[in-house]
């Protein structure tokens, strides 16, 4: 990958308006100067998250989450600061040109405009798949079938879902017909390779009467056939709302079929890493601090329309490592709503792994035998459904009961196992408060000493230690500010960030040589030595992108404080000040020095020399000469 040039980085920014850019993900309410709004990135009832559109930053007040327009895309679409520059330049219509470091350019570019076919064929699609289900003749069965189910035309707009028909290349003549070529037809996992066929025995009866001949020469016509067929199509989006797969759920239980069949990976789709819903329920999940999993698509759209709209639900059966930390973003809390039958609970339990490296607190919340979220909600509406959330058992307590259930507690060798096998599980759970509750828990249900099992748990933690994790943890720094410098370090920074005068004023002193000797300076010396102009937001937004994410909030919290109006004046005081500590610690240092035994002649006369070199210019600095009197 190449670097991006920093006045690329201004010009991008130039043309970003970050009030626009924001605005375009949820609302902001004009506050005076500046634009408020909740924060998407911590629970809270009033707005403390505000958008300079003077300066081009965001910055909370309630989580110092804060920054440039680069830093708000990263952050808010989970992506990294490369991409972020790229959405926001194709935004504006601007074209990255990256420095090369060895012809890597090219396959980017081609990964880029590939990446923006696919998301326009997903989108067309979509709608195609749409139109099926809600207008023509093909969708009827699966109108039907929606309809028995109870959802109302309403409710499949607004989640747009539609019909693949159940033939061979239905949908793939359609896309040639609109201009597709075959080739990202088949990137886009929509299309699949006759070659590669899986499934040439079990062709649907509708096309079925071919002979090997018949598709030979079909075969060289047209070398692919659709991969969705004769199923109802969910849209998955990812959380900014694009389509960028399906899921296409079987409308006639086939022999040998599966019912649920995903989009395979693409360059828009990663398994594993997207989440179903929380395009839509990303607000509702900061709000309640709690987040309803369930298995299926119907069901999250059920309890979604009911009211129950804290919903997500993982691609798949159990949620990944990945998903979990998106999760963690939004809620401290989940609530898995799983089938009861033993494939909704193993998914339950591959599911906690991801949830517990992650700090989450998982409950369960079971369904009675022969139900599932959407059969439930419909029949005992979204009170009583809500009261299931809320009583919903602490995962241990389930799961404990579970484990028991089937062990003879009485024989010393079958506690002994069960004991092991639970203390892996309780190994996991990263928090130590967290893990204290819960081994006092275990161990007080399986009637053994605490301690005990508590040294079973240490046992697996450090074992594990050693084996490899697929990603590191989360380093705390992504989400702390940095701790402010001492005070007049502070002063001076907002200062030569925010005013022309006073940046130049201390550009011109020997800033560098007496900064050195100032502890806690480092982001001052950044600021100074970086041409960043105080006037010109898209040159603050550049200088920001330079920073790491704690320095980036520190910065985004002192662009949004008023600054006095005389900063000229105030500058030369602060720089003073600062000029006057460096002198009083160096004689301090020399005074310190000349006690010490042993010195030579000489060194005591150089010592002599430069403690009174020092006096001297702490009696000056401090003589109210000129305009620093101020
Ligand atoms: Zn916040």
């Amino acid at each position: 990958m190449g670097t991006i040039p920093s006045e690329t980085i201004e010009q991008i920014a130039a043309a970003n308006d970050i009030v626009e850019v924001i605005g375009a993900y949820f609302p902001l309410k004009r506050a005076g100067a500046n634009f408020k709004a909740l924060c998407p990135f911590h629970q809270e009832k009033t707005p403390s998250f505000t958008v300079s559109p003077s300066r081009q930053t965001f910055h909370c007040f309630g989580c110092g989450a804060g920054g440039s327009v680069f830093r708000f895309v990263m952050d808010y679409e989970h992506i990294d600061f490369p991409l972020a520059v790229r959405k926001l330049a194709a935004r504006a219509g601007i074209t990255v040109v990256e420095k090369s470091r060895g012809g890597g350019v090219d396959d980017e570019e081609r990964q880029r405009e590939l990446r923006q076919r696919l998301l326009k064929l997903h989108s067309e699609t979509a709608h195609w798949f749409h139109e099926n289900l809600i207008k023509r003749e093909v969708g009827d069965a699966a109108r039907k079938y929606l309809r028995a189910r109870g959802t109302t035309v309403e409710i499949a707009k607004r989640w747009q879902l539609g019909y693949a028909p159940n033939e061979w290349e239905a949908f793939g003549n359609w896309a040639r017909g609109r201009g597709y070529e075959v080739r990202d037809l088949i990137m886009s996992g929509l299309v699949k390779m006759k070659e590669d066929s899986d499934s040439t025995t079990s062709r649907p009866s509708a096309s079925a009467p071919r002979t090997p001949m018949d598709r030979e020469q079909a075969a060289h016509a047209t070398p692919s056939y659709d991969r969705f067929r004769g199923r109802i199509m969910f849209p998955i989006h990812n959380d900014i709302g694009e389509v960028i797969a399906f899921s296409g759920r079987l409308l006639q239980d086939e022999e040998g079929a599966a019912k649920y069949l995903n989009s395979p990976e693409t360059a828009l789709f990663r398994k594993g890493s997207v989440l179903f819903g929380l395009d839509k329920s990303k607000r509702a999940l900061i709000e309640a601090n709690c987040a309803v999993v369930c298995e299926g698509q119907l069901d999250l759209i059920s309890l979604f329309e009911a009211g129950i709209t804290n919903v997500v639900a993982p691609q798949g059966t159990a949620f990944t490592e990945r998903q979990a930390r998106i999760l963690k973003r939004f809620v401290n809390e989940v609530v898995l709503c799983f089938d009861a039958d033993a494939a909704g609970q193993k998914a339950a339990e591959r599911s906690l792994d991801a949830l517990l490296q992650n700090d989450l607190i998982v409950r369960v919340a079971e369904m009675p035998v022969g139900e599932d979220p959407d059969s439930l909600v419909r029949r005992e509406g979204k009170e009583n459904f809500g009261r299931r959330i809320a009583s919903a058992r602490d995962f241990f307590d389930y799961w404990i009961e579970r484990e028991t259930a089937n062990v003879d507690l009485a024989s010393f060798g079958s506690k002994i196992q069960l004991a092991r096998r639970l203390a892996e599980t309780v190994s996991r759970v990263r928090d130590p408060l967290m893990r204290g509750e819960v081994i006092s828990k275990v161990s007080a249900r399986l009637g053994v000493a605490a301690p005990d099992f508590q040294a079973l748990v240490s046992q697996q933690r450090s074992a594990e230690r050693y084996s490899s994790r697929e990603h590191p943890p989360d380093t705390d720094s992504a989400s702390a500010m940095a701790p402010a410098p001492r005070h007049d370090v502070a002063m001076l920074c907002i200062l030569a960030l925010r005013d022309e005068t006073a940046r130049d004023f201390l550009r011109q002193q020997n800033w560098r040589e007496i900064l050195a000797d100032v502890p806690d300076a480092e982001l001052l010396v950044r600021i100074l030595e970086s041409d960043l102009r105080p006037d010109d937001s898209a040159s603050l937004n550049a200088f920001m992108v330079t920073l790491s994410p704690a320095d980036e909030r520190l910065v985004s919290s002192w662009l949004l404080q008023k600054i006095p109006a005389n900063a000229g004046a105030m500058v030369e005081k602060w720089w003073l000040g600062i000029r006057q500590s460096v002198l009083r610690r160096q004689l301090s240092i020399a005074t310190n020095q000349i006690k010490l035994p042993e010195l030579s002649t000489g060194d005591i006369i150089n010592l002599q020399k430069q403690i009174l070199d020092l006096q001297e210019q702490l009696h000056e600095l401090s003589q109210p000469a000129g305009a620093a009197d101020n």
